[in-house]
């Protein structure tokens, strides 16, 4: 194998801009190393990237992803490892109330940090369950604070779990229970659970499913509030490559990796277009399966050989809308979440994959309430995102199915009060979980990554140091901690300081490191 090597620093390929590969990519451009990424797409924020679409009155923007931006502080505290600080790249805006959840079997809650209002809404569904709110805030914060040393660390064997940190956590994630069952020790309505446990959306997993221990999303929400950054989330990831970049990241869009190149099974190099090129070490940012079952020989994998990932349990995938309408939707809150009276049996559908859901509950988000520069004056932007199946097996047929899912999620937008909707569209893109796979290069279509389930978390998932080969590090909603951009930075700082330790890496170039890492802290009123 004839490979160029430019340079003696130590060289590090990243595949993918996604947020965990832009994350790692600063991190690890404060060494001495070389950092290059590669992305396949023109641009770049992977799952995370903004879309952009020029009609005759102007720019929509939307993000393609993420709109729930949680818990700043970890990528605060990475911007200050990086010599700057978030606040001066980014503009956060506190949305309060955070959410408003509309359940088709009546009734609404206007979530908010404040507590005497969030009293006020549980309340209307059930006094009792407003009072154990405090009981539910103080549990979580306990069971955040032992979890952290879990999430913060490498998981790189079973026996990580036994170091003290760790240990003391492990009683705390009552492996077997569910988390509404686990809710339902706090919350007697259905619906107070479901205000508490549909943030396991963000996993695409049900809450009837998810482990218990995701108690702490909802948590998170009001302790450190929801956030969105103006411009979108796409703007949090042009900010990160921007100071990758100028930490002398080399970046290549359009640059698809086609193979990762081995000596045995140690990483020696990439191939892409351009030829083959040398790189120390091989930091995997695409969607995990998808990237080992193409661009890794299946017999050097021993841990996670494609019939094991075939077999592997993954989220659900989404069908999503992006519609730039003429003129606003004023009434709707910036994120507005409906829950279908089967909650349960829509669970089931998406697990199943035999059709498209019938009564299916969505997440709108009116983004330009808050940012109102998001489309042209006059216009306003609306992302629709309905939970649906992944592809199993042959999976749902989504060209012949297209246009009428189409029709039912606009009908259904009416039931939060959007009428007169399809009239005003001046632009509109629909992503289907075929779309997903096949332009998005996301594994059978499951946006959320593998499953959070207890035998695909901690030293179960894949590994952050890759455990089936040498020299490959895995960084995004693949490895540990998880899927969700707090835990997908995460994973690139665990990332990072694994490659500075194993290839004896020079840290710190970034001079000034001692900024004060987190302005996001406060919260806006009392807590709940
Ligand atoms: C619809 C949706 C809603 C979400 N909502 C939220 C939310 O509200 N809050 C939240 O915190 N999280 C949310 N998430 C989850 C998560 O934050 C995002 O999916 C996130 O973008 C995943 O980041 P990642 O680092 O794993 O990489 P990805 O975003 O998957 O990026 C991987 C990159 O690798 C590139 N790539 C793939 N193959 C190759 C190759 N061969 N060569 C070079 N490059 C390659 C891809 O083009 C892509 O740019 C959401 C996800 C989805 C899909």
């Amino acid at each position: 194998m004839s490979m160029t090597s430019r340079s003696s620093r130590p060289r590090i390929a990243i595949v993918g801009a996604g947020p965990g590969g832009l994350a790692a990519a600063m991190l690890l451009a404060q060494t001495d190393a070389s950092v290059t990424i590669f992305e396949r797409l023109d641009h770049i924020g992977g799952r995370s990237a903004t879309i952009k679409a020029r009609s005759q009155a102007g720019m929509f923007r939307f993000d393609t992803g993420p709109t729930f931006f949680l818990y700043p502080r970890i990528l605060a505290e990475i911007f200050v490892a990086c010599g700057r600080r978030l606040e001066d790249h980014l503009d956060l805006i506190r949305i309060d109330p955070q959410y408003r959840l509309v359940f088709e079997e009546g009734g609404e809650i206007r979530a908010t940090s404040d507590a005497a209002d969030m009293a006020r809404e549980i309340a209307r569904f059930s006094p009792d369950d407003a009072a154990a709110v405090s009981r539910f805030m103080a549990d979580n914060r306990a069971k955040l604070a032992a979890f952290r040393p879990a999430l913060e660390s490498p998981m790189n064997s079973a026996l990580d779990l036994l170091r003290p940190g760790v240990l003391k956590a492990l009683p705390g994630l009552r492996p077997h229970q569910s988390l509404d069952r686990y809710l339902a020790r706090y919350f007697k309505d259905e619906r107070v659970r479901l205000a508490f446990s549909f943030q396991s959306k963000y996993l695409g997993m049900s809450p009837f499913r998810c482990p218990s221990l995701f108690s702490i999303l909802a948590f998170i929400e009001y302790e450190f509030g929801v956030w969105h950054p103006r411009g979108g989330c796409g703007a949090v990831m042009t900010a990160m490559a921007r100071v990758a970049e100028d930490a002398g990241v080399d970046l290549r869009l359009g640059a698809p990796v086609q193979e990762i190149l081995f000596d045995g099974r140690r990483a020696v190099g990439i191939r892409s277009a351009r030829g083959t090129e040398r790189f120390d070490a091989v930091v995997v940012n695409a969607d995990f399966a998808q990237a080992m079952t193409t661009l890794v020989p299946d017999s050097i994998r021993r841990r996670w050989p494609d019939r094991r990932i075939a077999t592997r349990k993954f989220s659900c995938s989404t069908f999503m809308m992006y519609l730039g309408l003429e003129g606003d939707v004023p009434d709707l809150d910036h994120h507005t979440i409906y829950l279908s009276r089967d909650y349960r049996h829509n669970f089931t559908e998406i697990e199943q994959g035999l059709a498209p859901p019938a009564n299916p509950s969505f997440y709108v988000q009116n983004a330009c309430v808050t940012d109102p520069d998001l489309a042209p004056p006059g216009h306003s932007t609306l992302y629709v995102l309905v939970p649906v199946a992944r592809r199993i097996g042959a999976g749902i047929d989504w060209d012949a199915n297209r246009d009428s899912f189409r029709r039912l999620a606009l009908e259904r937008l009416q039931r939060i009060g959007i009428r007169d909707v399809e009239r005003r569209i001046r632009f509109e893109k629909i992503l289907t979980p075929t779309n997903w796979e096949h332009d998005l290069n996301v594994y059978t279509g499951a946006t959320f990554n593998l499953a959070h389930n207890l035998g695909q978390m901690l030293h179960m998932r894949p590994r952050n140091r890759f455990e089936d080969l040498d020299g490959v590090y895995l960084v995004g909603g693949g490895t540990h901690p998880g899927s969700g951009l707090p835990v997908i930075f995460e994973s690139a700082r665990i990332t990072s300081k694994l490659i500075t330790q194993d290839l004896g890496l020079t840290a710190g170039r970034a001079t000034d490191t001692s900024l004060p890492a987190d302005p996001y802290q406060p919260a806006l009123k009392e807590v709940v």
